[in-house]
């Protein structure tokens, strides 16, 4: 009896490990369909600075189903990785970021940044070519470029990563680190790499005013990095009070629904130009 419930539990064991192969491999050439079709699509949070101003567009990518809706990218950016396809997702996402930056000059919105999340797979001398092209391409001035990059990908080969951002970089592209803290490297050792600003995780913002060790580490974030002279960002900013606190501590840039979710360009670029006039002319507000 135990004999036959063992080899029950390894069979459906097994089958469901066949199972979630079998679910991959669809997945992956339902991904390159997806590409095929074009059924990727870009969507735009805005970040502000200190003065409630949008400064910048962070580009997001969303994959239109057929049939399943608007999927976010926790469900599809892990296997694009695993895969391959990321490198062609990236592209097409970098040609958006591009695009709609000259959609912001066209409509009177010079001067914003648009950032591109860059996975590890990605980064490599064909990152390099495709930036170069793609600055040209679409006449982009390079400082209106950002490379999002995590930690992970610093830590993996310092030394090629250095190499790689040194060569972007020199281009006029800028650098942030996404989802900072959430890594192991240490502030000083991120001096070595040509960056800009750093995201502070969203996971510690959340608990601002609430739980005194993510005000303890937001604090020593911000100390450190003004030290260093690379600029602070928060993300997932949701309430006034995270806000506030923020603000207090001489962030240089938030991120979240409270200010703005992400959302198609159609409908950020009435909010942008809302916004724009509103700080233009302060006394509108009094
Ligand atoms: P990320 O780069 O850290 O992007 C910020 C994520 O936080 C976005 O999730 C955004 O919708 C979400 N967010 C922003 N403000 C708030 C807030 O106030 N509260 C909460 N709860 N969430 C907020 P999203 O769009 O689902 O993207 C998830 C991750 O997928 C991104 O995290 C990024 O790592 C990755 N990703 C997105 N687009 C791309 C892409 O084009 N290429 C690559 N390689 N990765 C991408
Ligand atoms: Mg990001
Ligand atoms: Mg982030
Ligand atoms: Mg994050």
């Amino acid at each position: 009896q135990a004999k036959r419930q063992g080899r029950n539990r390894a069979v459906s064991f097994q089958s469901e490990f066949v199972e979630g192969v079998s679910r991959r491999v669809q997945l992956v050439a339902e991904l390159r369909q997806a590409l095929e079709r074009d059924e990727f699509v870009a969507v735009f949070q805005p970040l502000f600075d200190s003065d409630e101003r949008p400064v910048a567009l962070e580009t997001l990518v969303r994959w239109q189903h057929p049939e399943r809706g608007l999927l976010p990218p926790g469900e599809f950016i892990p296997v694009c990785e695993e895969s391959g396809l990321i490198v062609e997702l990236g592209r097409r996402v970098l040609d958006q970021a591009a695009r709609h930056y000259r959609r912001l000059v066209d409509e009177g919105l010079p001067g914003l940044r648009v950032a591109v999340n860059v996975s590890p797979a990605q980064f490599n001398d064909e990152l390099v070519r495709h930036v170069t092209e793609t600055i040209q391409r679409h006449s982009l001035p390079p400082e209106a470029l950002e490379l999002e990059i995590t930690e992970g990908l610093l830590m993996q080969d310092p030394e090629r990563a250095i190499e790689l951002m040194r060569q972007i970089a020199a281009l006029g592209v800028s650098f942030s680190i996404d989802d900072f803290g959430t890594g192991y490297s240490s502030l000083a050792y991120l001096k070595r790499f040509p960056i800009d600003r750093l995201k502070i995780d969203r996971s510690f913002v959340r608990d601002l005013g609430s739980d005194e060790d993510d005000a303890a580490i937001c604090n020593s974030i911000i100390g450190l990095a003004q030290a260093l002279d690379i600029r602070t960002v928060a993300e997932g900013v949701e309430t006034v009070l995270q806000l506030d606190w923020l603000r207090a501590r001489n962030i240089d840039e938030v991120q979240g629904y409270l200010l703005g979710r992400p959302m198609p360009f159609e409908e950020l670029l009435p909010l942008l130009l809302r916004y724009l006039e509103r700080t233009r002319e302060p006394a509108l507000l009094a």
